[in-house]
């Protein structure tokens, strides 16, 4: 495990008359998190370390990550956020949203990986689900079984492509709302219903949908 702290408040206010960066843990481990070009310290007050370049006097972090202070020789670091990002396999299920809705593909952003303990999924890519593999038989019109915002289960089919299928009936949309009021849709006899307005719509839809259950 890596030294990374949770937030704790300062500990002193001391030489805030100084030139000092906006840095509040300077006598902790690091724990703010810093992109690339983020001011960080002074080389007054620091050494320049792993992860950062110093320019005028003034510390800068190099990488996106936790910013570090070694407490024996003040040197500043900023140590990778993510020592072990999950990785997506294929065949693995996974809960996502939908984000957008093209003719031939729904593009989802995938939020946890189910089992091992639901991991947590952070990424800036985005899955898709192909027109054909969103079920067995032929879909003709993606914006009948997927809406933006729907909660849906799928299986990774291609993690080079980042495809993602629902063709299976546990797979498919989990939770969803209505596209005229934004009420959570409820099942109601294979249907999904909307409880404020009664507006039915249409969705590949898990046999899990509404249960919460992964
Ligand atoms: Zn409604």
């Amino acid at each position: 495990m890596r030294t990374i702290d949770q937030d704790t408040p300062e500990k002193s206010k001391k030489d805030t008359d100084k030139k000092k960066p906006d840095i509040s843990h300077e006598d902790d481990e690091g724990s703010r998190t810093v992109l690339p070009g983020d001011h960080i310290g002074i080389t007054e007050e620091f050494a320049s370390g792993e992860g950062t370049y110093s320019l005028a006097g003034d510390i800068y972090a190099n990488r996106t990550g936790k910013v570090h202070v070694n407490k024996k020789d003040r040197k500043i670091s900023v140590v990778p956020i993510t020592s072990v990002p999950p990785v997506i396999n294929k065949g693995d299920i996974v809960i996502g949203e939908i984000v957008n809705v093209r003719d031939s593909v729904a593009i989802v952003s995938i939020s946890s990986i189910k089992g091992s303990s639901e991991r947590e999924f952070m990424s800036d890519d985005n899955f898709v689900i192909h027109i054909s593999d969103v079920k067995d038989s032929y879909v003709k019109d993606l914006s009948r079984e997927f809406s933006l915002g729907d909660v849906v289960k799928a299986k990774v089919i291609d993690t080079e492509k980042m495809r993602l299928t629902t063709s299976d009936d546990s797979l498919g949309v989990m939770t969803s709302r209505c596209s005229k009021c934004h009420g959570i849709l409820r099942m109601e006899d294979k249907n999904l219903k909307c409880p404020s307005c009664g507006r039915i719509e249409h969705r590949k839809l898990s046999k899990d949908y509404g249960t919460g259950v992964v």
